[in-house]
């Protein structure tokens, strides 16, 4: 039985004063659920304070983003070890935002999933088609592609210690959202491509869904057999949306 994991992605959002009232929020009205796990990404600069601000509480900490290389002369990057330092336990790779406005290749993102591995955090591995793609047909070799870069890159042992998330990425941030049919059968096609390699792996793996994921939507997205929770955006940032959303995963 795998247990869930609903992700909280504030993106550029907050500020000290926000986020103090979002956490304090949340550590009040979220109940303790043992069947899934809750997990916030702030901003990176705001890390120690939301680290501070979770003292005790079971929400896990992570970051949206790290570098492939671990030190150097890479401006403005933060490298895997340093947010394991910062407390994080989770980093979220391959966003459709990174990858369309800061051009990362499927390969770079590869070196930042190892990278992350070596460092001692999870990685949750985004993938997604956009709406040309799925007009045209190509979301399973979108998505599958790009599956395919980083399990060659990893082996899929790795994939033990990894979240896949399903972002399309015309339902991200616009309102739209998959159908949970539409939603399941990607999330399928994911877990039977690592299934061909270890099924051990692909029963085990958590694949989350994400694109407008809303209180009114998630109890039916949750629902489905290969859907193990969410990546949520905009409505992490709407306290009774977010609790609505946790609560919405039995
Ligand atoms: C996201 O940030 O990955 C996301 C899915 O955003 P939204 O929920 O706002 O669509």
């Amino acid at each position: 039985m795998r247990k869930g994991l609903i992700v909280a992605n504030w993106k550029m959002h907050g500020q000290r004063a926000s986020n103090a009232a979002l956490i304090h929020a949340l550590n009040a009205g979220l109940t303790k659920q043992s069947d899934v796990d809750i997990l916030v990404c702030p901003p990176s600069i705001y890390l120690e304070q939301i680290k501070a601000l979770l003292a005790g509480s079971n929400i896990l900490l992570g970051a949206q983003n790290t570098h492939s290389e671990e030190t150097g002369a890479y401006t403005g990057e933060i490298s895997a070890g340093m947010l394991k330092d910062m407390g994080c336990t989770h980093v979220i790779l391959g966003h459709s935002e990174r990858r369309e406005l800061f051009q990362e290749s499927d390969e770079f993102i590869a070196g930042k999933f190892t990278a992350a591995q070596t460092r001692g955090l999870i990685p949750i591995l985004c993938v997604g088609e956009t709406l040309a793609q799925r007009e045209a047909d190509e979301t399973a070799n979108i998505v599958l592609g790009q599956l395919e870069v980083v399990l060659k890159h990893a082996g899929v042992v790795a994939f033990g210690n990894a979240v896949i998330a399903y972002e399309p990425v015309w339902a991200i941030g616009t309102g739209l959202t998959a159908s949970p049919e539409q939603a399941q059968q990607v999330h399928a096609l994911i877990r039977n491509k690592i299934a061909e390699q270890d099924a051990g792996v692909a029963g085990d793996i958590r694949i989350l869904y994400g694109g407008s994921v809303k209180a009114d939507n998630a109890v039916e997205l949750f629902a489905q057999q290969d859907i193990d929770g969410g990546l949520v955006g905009g409505a992490s940032l709407i306290v009774e949306e977010f609790l609505r959303i946790c609560s919405s995963y039995t």
